[in-house]
């Protein structure tokens, strides 16, 4: 589902990704662990087309189409969900009304018709109640006032919306309680562990593996893969540090 061939990558003139390869098929998981400066969240934001992250060289195709030549939001269109530490605060703008717009904006983009008010709400309230989020925060402005569990959980509501093929979550369980990395991996598995879906899921910690299983674990250090194995390797790396591991 996801490939990426030898992909080099820069940001403010510096070479953070220098010839990272991974192949992640359609029904797995895979876990992206790393020292600080690896160049993890680099991969998500030059995946996901952020503004300033440059590819100086290699390929990334999702679904066999050249994700690097989309826009940000076209690569949103095909089905690529990015999901972060930080879930950003929107002052103004009501949970409904941007999960709405997202979500009628991917529609249109892949030439399916807008959601009625209706059938919007139908989906929004069940992902809620599945997620265990507070009806009443789906009409509070997005994120803000939310505790770090909150925006957890809304993101995850978020990530049930828009039904994603393929996500990215970078370290996305960083700083969460118990209770808030049991809805993360409750998510992840209820939207995402699906024969036709994938995700990379990039975390420093072995914890969130206790709920969400990982098919491959993969070592980024220095800007490329340096070792891959089974959840095992997670254990090893938790146990040994990745200076040992990833020698
Ligand atoms: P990780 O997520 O694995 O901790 P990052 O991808 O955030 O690593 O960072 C990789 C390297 O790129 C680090 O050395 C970091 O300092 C550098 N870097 C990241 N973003 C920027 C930026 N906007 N400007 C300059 N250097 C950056
Ligand atoms: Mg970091
Ligand atoms: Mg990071």
């Amino acid at each position: 589902m996801l490939v990426i061939d030898n992909l080099h990558a820069e940001t403010a003139g510096k070479a953070i990704l220098k010839g990272l390869s991974l192949t992640v098929k359609a029904g797995e998981i895979h876990a992206i662990m790393g020292p600080n400066g690896a160049g993890k969240s680099t991969l998500a934001y030059t995946l996901g087309g952020r503004p300033g992250y440059e590819v100086t060289g290699g390929t990334a195709t999702l679904a066999g189409a050249d994700l690097l030549a989309m826009a940000p939001h076209e690569r949103a269109a095909a089905g690529l969900f990015l999901g972060f530490q930080y879930p950003v605060e929107i002052p103004g703008v009501s949970n409904l009304q941007f999960l709405r717009t997202a979500l009628n904006a991917q529609r249109r983009a892949r030439g399916e018709k807008d959601l009625s008010g209706a059938e919007f709400m139908k989906i929004a309230r069940a992902q809620a109640t599945e997620l265990g989020l507070d009806q009443e925060m789906l009409k509070r402005p997005v994120n803000v006032g939310f505790s770090g569990g909150e925006k957890k959980r809304n993101e995850m509501v978020q990530m049930g919306i828009i039904d994603p093929k393929f996500a990215i979550l970078d370290e996305t369980d960083s700083g969460l309680d118990i209770d808030a990395l049991r809805t993360v991996g409750h998510g992840i598995n209820t939207i995402m562990r699906r024969p036709d879906k994938a995700v990379l899921l990039i975390t420093h910690y072995q914890r969130l593996l206790d709920y969400v299983k990982p098919d491959v674990v993969h070592v980024l250090a220095a800007g490329r893969i340096v070792r891959s194995g089974g959840p095992e390797l997670a254990l090893e790396l938790e146990r040994e540090g990745y200076a040992q591991v990833a020698a």
